[in-house]
């Protein structure tokens, strides 16, 4: 059974008695920045030169400051940028500015993991990664819930790293959910894995070939756009409240009677297989090498790649269909407010 914290299990003196500083001001960089200085810590917000998001920043009340100027003064250090910038980041931005005995946070072990970077050894490196988007980190945050995280310390160089990153993840909103403990090996190779085979790569694709078997029969895409995508959330919400159990309980016995004949028809045991292809990939780095080699020069095949998957049809058809619920909700509402005229 995986160790779980709670607000209970650290102490937020520890982070509110040292100078954080939060880099990047994106997704996961503004909840951070913001839970932090509503819980009573000291946070300094670092951005690039000409940053688009110091306005921002400041205008919600938060200081900041150049990269180096954040770093220098920090005693906790937060990488908020892309992963794919981080290396280069840190190398010319983060570490010549570094106290010796500074905390390197993280909210994915990427660079860590695959090695891009490297801190010294002086420096406690950990990870508190929210399992969820930065904006529900925040909305969470401001009513008084959290979105679980996993913490993990990849090097203790003080002897204190846990109770920081503890102390940390209750700042941010985090153990009010539960932390549950993880590495960032354990943390990295799986979050890859799961958006790759399941969650993103994986539901992409079958949703595509539903699409597409349905649309090269002859039936309308605008039916098979509700059968295999629009339906999809439904389901997903089933799941997430109750397992597949739960979901199998909901709908009807001839849905689940096809479930149960035909999803191994679809995923044959040749996908697993697959799936343990991507992990091995995942396992060795190549998937990281080959993603920050097309990220350095420029990021041509993933151009390439995003270009191709907004060209299917099942965008097209969608976009035109979602616009039509939008149009019959503006018109219920029109028609109500019409007739109280
Ligand atoms: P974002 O893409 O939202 O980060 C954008 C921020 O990074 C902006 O403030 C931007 O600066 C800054 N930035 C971008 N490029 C550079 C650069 N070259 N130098 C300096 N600053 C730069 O990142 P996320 O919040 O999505 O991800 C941050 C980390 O959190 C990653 O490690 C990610 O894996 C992890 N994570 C993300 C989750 C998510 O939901 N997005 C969930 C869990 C973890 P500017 O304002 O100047 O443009
Ligand atoms: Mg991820
Ligand atoms: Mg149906």
């Amino acid at each position: 059974m995986a160790e779980l914290y709670y607000d209970d299990d650290a102490d937020l003196s520890v982070i509110a008695g040292k100078k954080v500083a939060v880099i990047g001001y994106g997704s996961q960089g503004h909840a951070h920045a913001l839970n932090l200085r509503d819980s009573g810590v000291d946070v300094t917000v670092g951005l690039r030169e000409g940053s688009s998001s110091a306005a921002k920043a400041k205008d919600q009340g938060l200081q900041v400051a150049s990269i180096a100027d954040a770093v220098s003064g920090a005693d906790v250090v937060v990488i908020l940028a892309p992963d794919q910038v981080q290396r280069t980041l840190y190398a010319q931005d983060i570490e010549p500015n570094l106290k010796a005995d500074a905390t390197l946070l993280f909210a994915h072990g990427f660079n860590i993991r695959f090695g891009y970077i490297k801190p010294a050894a002086g420096h406690d490196i950990v990870m508190v990664a929210p399992k969820g988007p930065g904006h529900l980190v925040r909305r969470e945050y401001e009513s008084g819930r959290g979105v679980p995280v996993i913490v993990a310390v990849e090097q203790d160089a003080t002897g204190t790293a846990w109770d920081t990153a503890l102390s940390y993840a209750k700042a941010i909103g985090g153990l009010r959910a539960g932390g549950i403990k993880t590495t960032f090996t354990e943390e990295t190779e799986t979050d890859l894995f799961g958006e790759q085979a399941v969650l993103c790569g994986g539901t992409s694709q079958l949703v595509q070939y539903g699409f597409e078997v349905l649309t090269e029969a002859g039936y309308q895409p605008e039916v098979a756009y509700f059968e295999v995508l629009h339906e999809l959330k439904l389901i997903v919400d089933l799941m997430w409240e109750g397992g597949i159990a739960k979901q199998r309980w909901s709908i009807s016995d001839t849905a689940e009677y096809g479930d149960y004949v035909s999803g191994p028809r679809v995923i044959s045991p040749e996908v697993k297989e697959n799936m343990k292809g991507v992990l091995a990939d995942i396992q060795s780095g190549a998937f990281a090498d080959r993603f920050i080699t097309d990220q350095d020069a420029g990021a041509p095949e993933f151009k390439e790649l995003r270009a191709k998957g907004e060209q299917h049809p099942i965008e097209t058809t969608g976009r035109e269909l979602r616009k039509l619920f939008s149009w019959v909700e503006t018109k219920d509402s029109d028609y109500t407010e019409g007739s109280a005229a």
